[in-house]
């Protein structure tokens, strides 16, 4: 296509935040874009671990979890450290029902539920993501929307002080009613990764291979803030060899293990959040460290969930085991008699004592500790990986983006790992997903309503 083609909105990326506000704007009847730079649709969000956090759910109640809005919203406040928005927090939590709707029209829920990283309550939702995108993908499609792949956005059209369209290769795309950026971050762009957060410069870059920051940049240009960038950090547990085609994150961790660096020596509550872990890990040795547990944590896995999945990593290839502890040492080459130590103190701590680092829980203090004790003992050897970068442009909470000086860019709406805001200093496990998708529609609304 070149020339000037208009619908009301044009929204630049297809991953779910892009497809949700697609499927929203269709379905209210409005013209709607939707501009992929890669041949498929999906970005990081196809690639996740498909992790959501909501509270006050059906599955919640079912099996007994006392969570509320009120506790998501302070685990949230507390994960962020303070840094957070919290308007855009409170947003979330109050637009939360809008997400889960979507989810029950898409039939995309499984029955599993786990407190993870930054929770103190079990409210990570495992979703079929892939599953929750095609159901958006088509229901955009037969509502009208007009989905164009290989087509990326390369700027901004503006007139006068109003963002009315975009421009890509030869074409404008004319937005009558606005435009919602839905680029995902910009875990693929060494560029910015060195001028953020040049201390998580060795972490593994990994997330969509679109993820380069264009929609940052086609921000920036017209006065743009930003949020929580310098709080960026890669997530722990990821093998050094895994693939776009299958993402293998570990965390053996929250289900007992012990992490150990090249020493044989722990450095860190390892019940942290994974972000947190990832930042100790990279300045580790090598910028490594092995999740080392017991028969007990192995017999705790899941297979075919996330994080969880010990199976898979031995059929993979990438999980070492030994009969004894002195014979992981030798098979990892790290010093045997550092690692018998390092493991005999930790079991002191997890049999009553008191733990050098802290640690009183498997997961944000919730678990009773398990020590390392049955053989056969195993070890996952994990990198830190940059899977999402969780900074990025200012929003009001009807998704508006704003200028530094908080002035709303008229006619500019931004959703997903694009904005900045939600995270602060740390992050949840399956806050991205929830803001993805939340905010996606939330855009939707917004422009809808002008
Ligand atoms: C391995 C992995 C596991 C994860 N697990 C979880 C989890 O369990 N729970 C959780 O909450 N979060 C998780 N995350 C983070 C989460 O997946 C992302 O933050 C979220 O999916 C971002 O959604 P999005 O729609 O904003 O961006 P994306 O899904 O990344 O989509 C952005 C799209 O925009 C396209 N694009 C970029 N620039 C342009 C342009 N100029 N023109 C046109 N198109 C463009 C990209 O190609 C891409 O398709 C994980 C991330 C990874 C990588």
């Amino acid at each position: 296509m070149t020339g000037a083609a208009e619908f009301d909105a044009v929204v630049v990326g297809g991953g779910l935040a892009g497809l949700a506000a697609a499927h929203r704007l269709a379905e209210s009847g409005r013209r709607v874009a939707l501009l992929e730079k890669r041949d498929t649709l999906g970005g990081s969000s196809a690639m996740s671990g498909g992790w959501f956090a909501f509270s006050g759910t059906d599955l919640q109640r079912r099996v007994g979890v006392a969570d509320s809005d009120e506790i998501f919203l302070s685990d949230m406040e507390a994960s962020g450290g303070g840094a957070a928005d919290p308007r855009l927090l409170a947003a979330m939590v109050a637009r939360q029902a809008v997400g889960i709707d979507v989810i029950d029209r898409a039939a995309a829920w499984t029955d599993e539920l786990k407190v993870s990283a930054g929770m103190t309550r079990a409210r990570a939702h495992l979703v079929r993501i892939r599953a929750l995108l095609a159901f958006l993908r088509a229901s955009a499609v037969e509502s009208g929307a007009e989905i164009l792949l290989a087509r990326r956005a390369d700027e901004l059209v503006v007139e006068g002080d109003r963002v009315s369209g975009v421009r890509s290769g030869g074409s404008v795309f004319r937005a009558v009613d606005g435009v919602v950026l839905t680029t995902g971050g910009f875990s693929r762009s060494r560029e910015l990764i060195e001028l953020f957060v040049p201390h998580q410069a060795a972490a593994m870059p990994y997330g969509g291979p679109g993820n380069s920051g264009d929609g940052l940049r086609m921000a920036w240009r017209h006065g743009a803030g930003l949020a929580d960038v310098g709080h960026i950090a890669g997530t722990y547990g990821q093998h050094a060899e895994t693939t776009d085609d299958e993402h293998e994150l570990l965390t053996a961790n929250y289900l007992g293990a012990i992490l150990v660096n090249a020493h044989g020596e722990r450095f860190i509550d390892e019940s942290l959040s994974y972000k947190i872990l990832g930042s100790a890990v990279l300045a580790q040795p090598g910028a490594a460290a092995c999740q080392v547990f017991d028969a007990v944590v192995r017999a705790r896995s899941r297979p075919g969930v996330p994080l969880s999945d010990i199976d898979r990593i031995e059929e993979l290839g990438h999980l070492v085991s030994a009969p004894t502890i002195r014979a992981l040492a030798e098979a990892l080459a790290i010093p045997r008699a550092t690692l018998e130590r390092t493991v005999a103190d930790y079991n002191r701590a997890a049999g009553g004592g008191r733990d050098v680092f802290g640690r009183v829980g498997l997961v944000n203090g919730v678990g009773d500790l398990v020590p390392v004790l049955e053989p056969p003992f195993y070890a996952y050897p994990a990198v830190t990986a940059m899977t999402s970068t969780y900074g990025g442009l200012t929003v009001a909470p009807d998704a508006a983006v704003l200028r530094v000086d908080r002035s709303r860019i008229d006619g500019l709406y931004a959703a997903g790992e694009v904005v900045g805001g939600f995270h602060g200093a740390s992050y949840m496990t399956g806050t991205a997903l929830t803001k993805a998708l939340v905010f996606g529609i939330e855009a939707a609304d917004a422009l809808a309503r002008g």
